[in-house]
């Protein structure tokens, strides 16, 4: 059910699930990507794109039923929706909300843009970033020394 108020879309109460709130507009269908989440997706999605919202100006919600998160995908989401909030939904209660949080080094999750680089060889060796800022979002590998920009880095999640 989708009941218009106050111009705020709102999206029926999920019963056990994930919502993710404060992603930055346009980014929901980047944040489905990161988890996956196609048409085929067996449990229900509602997504609420540019939403008015105090802090952002505009925001897009996020709602799944039936799915809740891995810490690997939390830390993609990151890259993406560094202001996300993510809670968890049980019988209808929030039982857990948090902010997702974009760390210090990013290990094993992002492919450098240098082809040449040693992580893009067939070496052991893992993928890792220093996050020179996080507004705009700048990664520098720690390898080859690359800046990786917002659109290089959500390019390869
Ligand atoms: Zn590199």
């Amino acid at each position: 059910m989708i009941v218009m108020e106050d111009r705020t879309l709102k999206i029926s109460k999920i019963r056990e699930g994930t919502v993710l709130d404060h992603v930055p507009a346009g980014k929901a269908l980047k944040v489905l990507s990161i988890l996956k989440i196609d048409e085929n997706a067996p449990y229900s999605v509602s997504i609420g794109m540019r939403v008015p919202s105090k802090k952002l100006g505009q925001k897009d919600v996020i709602k799944i039923e039936n799915r809740f998160l891995e810490k690997h995908e939390v830390d993609r989401i990151a890259l993406v929706a560094p202001e996300a909030t993510i809670s968890i939904v049980k019988n209808y209660e929030i039982t857990e909300k948090f902010q997702v949080d974009l760390p210090e080094r990013v290990v094993g999750i992002v492919q450098c843009s240098n082809r040449s680089c040693i992580s893009n060889k067939k070496e052991p060796v893992t993928s890792e970033f220093i996050v020179v800022s996080k507004k705009p979002l700048v990664l520098r590998c720690v390898y080859c020394e690359r800046n990786m920009g917002e659109r290089e880095v959500h390019s390869t999640l």
